[in-house]
Parts: structure tokens; C-alpha cells; sequence
């Protein structure tokens, strides 16, 4: 189930692996494992065991082929046969049902589900006035990412602190592949909960894709993790500088720690979850090798016709909003926010996608979207491809969440639009999607601001730094204004996109 989604099947070079890419910047490449139909427990490799060596573990198809050379009872091979054929039909199964129906959870159940994480984030928020959704969410990012580009290097002791002790020793050091290009999709969450007296937990679930390279073979995988964080009841929530980047919870300098946890630039010992969360355990759900094909398919856009799924105290958070603001009248902030940020924001976003100009977009995304989106990019730059996105056009803005906490306000909006979406190469020449027919579709976009800033007096354009004014040509990777210097992905002076949720995965 995709998204928009153009769903690309890219061939990276000659090394064979393929990837799945996206239409429109979020727009889901975890699809690029939903919508296919081979299942995790097929293909892939499992982290399960940590210890010796396992490389063979990333070619499991070989060890099959071994299996049957060996003489075998007649018996077992009437197993295998069985096992086989049920084996296709479960495939064709799946190829037919992906492509004929979908299965989506009932609205009733998806917002079931949240407003039971809702509340325990509310009781979180009780004992944590510091804790913010927005920060914790940023610091799951760094760990996530680092874990896994770090895992065979030395680094990887760095992240001492933030692992559970059966989490340090992961990963064979010195091992010989090593995993980047590691995208966060999504990040949901799961459950809070108190466990014991002592300790308090944090779950979600992650979807992401990687790039593992082993003996010059390059082979990309969506993956469906849980992530359980611990850390002791009682403790408040660093301030956004120590969540935002994985540093000393001391000292604040960049995570240079021993094997035994101390940092090499204060001294001191990091006690695990005494200050920060920790990671204590991780599942992983399902890993899924991405095939390769050549095609450049265009999948059904879904959940468009869903209901929307809005905050059940909206009314009363608009209310506090406004009071928080003194902003004497709902509508004319209402009708300031959705033309200058939402439909300015969108309209640009996507122009810069479109024209695969995404560094041009930098100042108005945060840090996670702009590197989610970049990777994307970088595949249609490397085959000379553009995701066009033409007559693009806003149909309705629907509010659907106010969000605030002491760091971050946050608002999510529903945006329905339509364009011509379609893929084409340098000369012009179509590889999918379509040029004529409007494609209708809706995405819900959460952005984000600090708290406390004062609205500029004067709309300002979205071609300028929001702090000293200065062209925004001059971003870099980290969105530091060449001329101010200031970092402004962090919506520390206006508002950035911090997400952009899928109407079929939107959840609240
Ligand atoms: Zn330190
Ligand atoms: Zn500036």
C-alpha cells in the first residue's frame, strides 16, 4: 500500500541491487516492503545472534542450495516439495492481493490505539515537564542511525552509554561489511510504561531502509524494528541541545566514550539511563532484501478517501494555542499560518523536489526529512531522473492536531492536493506515472517551531534566512546560514517540516 508512490525500482550500477523509491519527498519508501511480496522470513538475514562469526548470515540463500546436495530420505523430499509449493502460493497470494485489495486499519482501531499511547505520554509529561515528542524522537534518529553505520568501526564504543550492555557487544568488530545510507521512514510510537519501581520505558517502532556492503556486493533492506528505551523513573529530559546530537549528558561534547562509558572529555562516567535513555532491547520484525527490477511502476495512491483523524481535544488545544500566543483571533492567525507557512511550504517543497533541487529546500525541512529526502535524490541525480510533479495544486487545508510542550509547538495539518505526477529522464522521455491524468492524494504534515517565538511582524519569504534575512542559498548540509551562522533546521526562528505521515499510516 504506497503511497502517491511512484514506486521505482532503480538499478544501482552494476553491483544489481535495486531500490524502491519514492514519489514525492515521504512519501513511504517502507512501502518499498509492504508492496513487495517477499517476506522477511524468506530472504534477509537475521541480527539475532551476535556472537562468532556470522557473515554467512547475510547469504542465506546459499545455505539451502548446500541442504540439498546432500542425500536425503525420500520422505524429507516430499517435505521440501510441500514446503515449496506452499511456499508459491503464498507468494502468488500476496502478488495478487497487493495488487487487487488492501487491507488498511479501521479508523476506529488506528485511533484506538494512539489515544492509549496519547494518555501514557500525558502521565510521561507529568512526572517529565521537560520531555518533548519532538526531542525524543530526534535523539531515537541519531542513535538509530549511528547503531548501524558505526556497528563495525571502532565508533561504535562511542555509543557506549546509550546501549544495554548485551547491546555494546552487538556486533562482531572489525567484521567485514559495514552498513550506510541508513533512512529513517518512520518512527511510531508504541508504549510508555513504568517497569518495576525503578525504571521507565519508552517503545516504538521503526521503519527504515540500509545499504549493507559485503565483499563489493551492495544490497539495500527496509526493515521493521522495535526499540524499547529505558532509563530511571524520576529523571527530567535533557534540554533540546543534548538530544538533538548523541553527546555527553555531562559535559555536552560530542559521544567520545570508553567501552566502560566515561567521556573522554570530562571524565566523567555516564551512568546508563541515569541521565539519558538508553536502548534495551531492540526486535527486528522483519528484514526484507529489496529485489531488483527494472520497471518503473507507478502503485494505486491509497487512503486518500479515509476520514480524517484529528485530536480529540482539538478544540481545546486551539484554545490554549491562541491564549499561549495572545493571538486575539483564532481566524487570523488560522488564515496567516495556512497561506504563508502550510501552502507557501508545500508548494515550494515540492517545486525544489520536482526540479531536484532539494539543498534549496533546506532551511525549511529538519534535519531527519532533509536526510531521509536527500538519499532519494541522489538515486534519480545518479540516473539523471526527475520526479516531476507538475500543475500542482492545494485543494483543502484541514487542521488535525496542536501539539506544545516547554521546547517545541507543533502543528499537524491534513493538505489534499493533486498534480501530475510522473517519472522522466534528462531528455524527457517518460518512464512512469502519468503526464495527463491529475493525481488526486492527501498527506498529513506536522510542523514544528520552539516555543516562544514571536511571530515576525511582516511576512517573510521563504527564499530568506528566517533570522538575519540573507538569501537562503547558503544552507550547507546542516542548514547553517552562511551569513548568520545560525542553525535553522531546528525551528529555532520559524516554523520547519519535521514530517510528513502517509494518510493510510496516519495514526493521530
Ligand atoms: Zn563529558
Ligand atoms: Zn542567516
Amino acid at each position: 500500500m504506497r503511497l502517491i508512490l511512484l514506486i521505482l525500482l532503480i538499478a544501482i550500477g552494476s553491483c544489481g541491487w535495486l531500490d524502491i523509491a519514492q514519489a514525492r519527498p515521504g512519501g513511504g519508501h517502507s512501502s518499498s516492503s509492504s508492496s513487495s511480496s517477499h517476506s522477511s522470513s524468506g530472504s534477509g538475514f537475521s541480527w539475532g545472534s551476535h556472537s562468532g562469526s556470522n557473515t554467512s548470515g547475510f547469504s542465506s540463500g546459499s545455505s539451502n542450495s548446500e541442504e540439498i546436495t546432500h542425500p536425503m530420505s525420500s520422505l524429507l523430499a516430499l517435505v521440501i516439495v510441500i514446503i515449496i509449493v506452499v511456499a508459491i502460493v503464498i507468494v502468488l497470494k500476496n502478488m495478487s492481493r497487493s495488487q487487487t485489495f488492501v487491507v488498511m486499519p479501521t479508523l476506529e482501531n488506528r485511533s484506538r490505539q494512539q489515544l492509549g499511547v496519547a494518555q501514557q505520554l500525558t502521565l510521561l509529561k507529568q512526572s517529565d515537564a521537560n520531555f518533548s515528542g519532538i526531542l525524543f524522537l530526534d535523539f531515537v534518529h541519531s542513535l538509530y542511525s549511528k547503531f548501524y553505520s558505526y556497528s563495525t568501526h571502532p565508533e561504535f564504543s562511542y555509543l557506549s552509554p546509550f546501549l544495554s550492555v548485551d547491546l555494546q557487544q552487538h556486533f562482531q568488530q572489525n567484521a567485514p561489511w559495514q552498513i550506510n545510507e541508513v533512512v529513517i521512514n518512520g518512527i511510531k510510537w508504541l508504549e510508555y510504561t513504568k517497569q518495576g519501581t525503578e525504571m521507565e520505558s519508552l517503545s516504538v517502532h521503526i521503519d527504515a531502509n540500509y545499504t549493507l556492503h559485503l565483499q563489493g556486493k551492495h544490497t539495500r533492506y527496509a526493515v521493521q524494528e522495535r526499540w524499547q528505551f529505558l532509563r530511571q523513573q524520576g529523571v527530567l529530559s535533557a534540554e533540546p541541545e543534548k538530544m538533538q546530537t548523541l553527546c555527553c549528558p555531562h559535559c555536552g561534547a560530542p559521544a567520545h566514550f570508553t567501552d566502560a562509558g566515561s567521556c573522554e572529555y570530562c571524565g566523567k562516567q555516564v551512568q546508563k539511563g541515569g541521565m539519558q535513555w538508553y536502548l534495551g532491547k531492540r526486535v527486528v520484525l522483519s528484514t526484507t532484501a529489496l529485489s531488483s527490477n527494472e520497471l518503473v511502476a507507478y502503485a494505486q495512491e491509497q487512503g486518500t478517501q479515509l476520514s480524517t483523524i484529528k485530536q480529540l481535544d482539538l478544540s481545546e488545544q486551539m484554545q490554549r494555542f491562541q491564549e499561549l500566543h495572545a493571538y486575539g483571533d483564532w481566524p487570523a492567525f488560522w488564515q496567516s499560518f495556512e497561506t504563508e507557512i502550510v501552502r507557501a511550504y508545500f508548494l515550494t517543497i515540492y517545486q525544489h523536489w520536482s526540479q531536484r533541487n532539494w539543498q534549496a529546500a533546506r532551511h525549511l525541512l529538519s534535519d531527519r526529512l532533509y536526510e531521509a529526502n536527500v538519499f532519494w535524490q541522489n538515486l534519480y541525480a545518479e540516473h539523471d531522473w526527475y520526479n516531476r510533479l507538475d500543475n500542482l495544486q492545494i485543494e483543502r487545508v484541514v487542521l488535525v492536531k496542536i501539539e506544545t510542550d516547554k521546547y517545541y509547538e507543533a502543528i499537524t495539518v491534513r493538505i489534499f492536493a493533486a498534480c501530475n505526477d510522473y517519472t522522466e529522464d534528462a531528455q524527457g522521455k517518460l518512464l512512469g506515472g502519468n503526464k495527463k491524468e491529475l493525481r488526486h492524494y492527501s498527506e498529513y504534515w506536522t510542523l514544528v517551531r520552539r516555543a516562544g517565538i514571536v511571530q515576525h511582524s511582516k511576512p517573510y519569504s521563504l527564499s530568506q534566512c528566517p533570522q538575519c534575512g540573507a538569501p537562503a542559498d547558503n544552507m550547507g548540509q546542516t542548514a547553517e546560514c552562511g551569513y548568520c551562522g545560525s542553525k535553522i533546521s531546528t525551528g529555532q526562528f520559524s516554523w520547519v517540516l519535521f514530517l510528513i505521515t502517509q494518510d493510510e499510516v496516519y495514526e493521530g
